[in-house]
């Protein structure tokens, strides 16, 4: 059944006779599939164009290709993605604090295509000299993707070898997180509430941050004007109970900014009762508590956000790495071992002019993706492919409260301005209106009412209604059985009458 309805979403068509138009996948599922090495495009085969990864990158770069390339048949664009929707990352804050909904941080991926194919399944290794990629479905079935051309942007995780006892720590990457992260907080004052010690209260009502780069910073600020809007809902807590930290290993929070927008983001933070800390490493982390090299905190809540890794898989790609496991790029983006391998986003090391590899942040996904699909594009034409060459717009930076840092075309914007400027820019970074229109009502819906508190905690209450229903049918069970000697006894009863 399975090979059936894999079958069905895959032809399974030898490589080397795939018709014009249709990237052929392999189904090995489980076994390993021999596939020859791929044939160079020819005029019975079109261009294989292999995209891994649908976030920034990956779709920016996808969009590229279906523009320049338009209906031409003889090139054909997959996209490979582990989930059928992509992240709008700057706004999970907001999806956690329950401003935006969940959902609307997240644009599925398919309506944003035009002709380029979408596979979702996790990619977990690359076959460099076969020209192969293998990914995982939904189903646990196997697959081997062929292409021509393959770009890599599989992006990055939290780095976890920093700091023993990370795994303890909640982290800020995707949307789970940004669920897991508020269904935690809300647990958390629930607590405190019904708290009996003093001790389990103050924990409860704890919550730390580790990292203050721009990841860090925002939900502190998101964080702290959450916690501020939902106390009404608990009269037992009092706003001073509530305590933030922020450590910083380096000299200064968020360096992605300029120092004199960072002081300005701490004044304002501190100004909201926050404890921010730099030249202050972690040293340890244990559930709800976290050593500093003098003190030791207990916290309910400790957030993770310092720094990250590029994708292991990526990482473990049978290409060039730097020292941090990026893949090494030219400034064309292109594989310096594999020419037929490109990479940006996260998990590539691309050179900027200064010879520095370019920050790991969304605006230079974006551009870098445009660059690369173009570079492709002339090479499938035969054609030389270009440098990458960017100069930051700015950054910008939330602080919650409707209040923001930025710092955009040399213009420092503080305040109110900054906040408006970030939230219209990042809302026109989702692709389609109908998202565009659905953020714009939660907005103004927030406008207006405070927060929700629901907590959506999946997990738990899955526990809780498999143990219900286990309960119910043990009941109904004895009941049945209650029924079934009645019934008997009954029946007894009526023989021996008649008898
Ligand atoms: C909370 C947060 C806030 C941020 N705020 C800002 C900001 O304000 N401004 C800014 O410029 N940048 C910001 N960033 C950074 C920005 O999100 C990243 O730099 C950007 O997303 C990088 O793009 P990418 O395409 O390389 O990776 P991503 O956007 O992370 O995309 C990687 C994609 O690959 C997929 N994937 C990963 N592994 C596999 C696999 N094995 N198989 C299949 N698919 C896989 C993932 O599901 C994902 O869709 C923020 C990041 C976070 C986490």
């Amino acid at each position: 059944m399975r090979e059936q309805l894999m079958a069905t979403a895959f032809p399974i068509v030898p490589v080397a006779k795939a018709p014009m138009g249709r990237t052929p996948a392999k189904l090995i599922d489980g076994a390993a599939g021999a596939i020859p090495r791929a044939d160079p495009p020819s005029a019975t085969r079109a261009a294989r164009i292999l995209v891994l990864g649908g976030g920034f990158g990956g779709i920016a770069a996808v969009r590229r290709l279906e523009h320049l390339f338009g209906s031409r048949p003889d090139v054909e664009i997959t996209l490979v993605s582990r989930d059928n929707f992509f992240v709008i990352t700057p706004l999970l804050f907001e999806a956690c604090s329950g401003r935006l909904e969940l959902r609307h941080c997240a644009q599925p991926i398919r309506p944003a295509l035009r002709r380029a194919r979408f596979v979702e399944a996790t990619v977990t290794s690359v076959d460099a000299d076969r020209r192969v990629v293998r990914a995982v479905g939904p189903n646990d079935g196997t697959y081997e993707l062929p292409y021509d051309q393959l770009i890599v942007a599989l992006g990055a995780t939290t780095n976890e070898a920093l700091i023993p006892g990370s795994e303890a720590a909640l982290t800020f990457k995707t949307m789970t997180d940004a669920l897991v992260l508020r269904n935690h907080l809300i647990e958390r004052l629930e607590r405190a509430d019904a708290a009996i010690t003093a001790a389990a209260r103050r924990r409860c009502l704890t919550v730390v941050v580790v990292g203050g780069g721009l990841v860090g910073v925002e939900p502190l600020g998101e964080l702290t004007a959450f916690a501020g809007d939902v106390l009404r809902y608990y009269p037992r807590i009092r706003r001073e109970e509530l305590r933030f930290h922020l450590f910083e290993a380096g000299p200064r929070i968020l360096p992605e900014i300029d120092a004199k927008l960072a002081d300005i983001s701490l004044r304002v933070l501190r100004g909201r009762g926050a404890d921010i800390r730099v030249s202050t490493p972690v040293r340890a982390i244990e559930p709800e508590r976290l050593h500093l090299s003098y003190e030791s905190i207990d916290a309910g809540t400790i957030v993770l956000v310092a720094g990250i890794v590029p994708s292991a898989v990526a990482a473990a790609f049978p290409v060039e790495h730097d020292r941090r496991g990026r893949i090494v790029v030219n400034q064309a983006m292109r594989s310096l071992s594999h020419p037929t391998i490109w990479a940006l986003g996260d998990c590539a090391a691309i050179p900027g002019p200064d010879g520095e590899p370019y920050p790991a942040l969304a605006q230079h996904a974006i551009r870098e993706a445009r660059r690369l699909a173009e570079n492709v594009a002339a090479v499938v034409d035969e054609r030389a492919p270009a440098p990458f060459v960017f100069r930051s717009l700015g950054t910008m930076a939330s602080l919650g409260h409707a209040q923001a840092v930025a710092r955009v075309f040399a213009v420092r914007l503080t305040g109110f301005p900054a906040w408006w400027v970030r939230r219209t820019y990042y809302l026109f970074q989702m692709p389609r209106w109908d998202r565009r229109l659905r953020i714009m009502l939660d907005w103004t819906v927030a406008l207006f009412f405070r927060p929700d508190i629901t907590k959506v905690d999946i997990a738990t209450e899955q526990v809780q209604m498999r143990d219900e229903r286990a309960s119910s049918t043990r009941r109904s069970g004895g009941y049945i059985a209650e029924q079934a000697n009645f019934a008997k006894g009954d029946a007894d009863t009526r023989t021996k009458a008649r008898a």
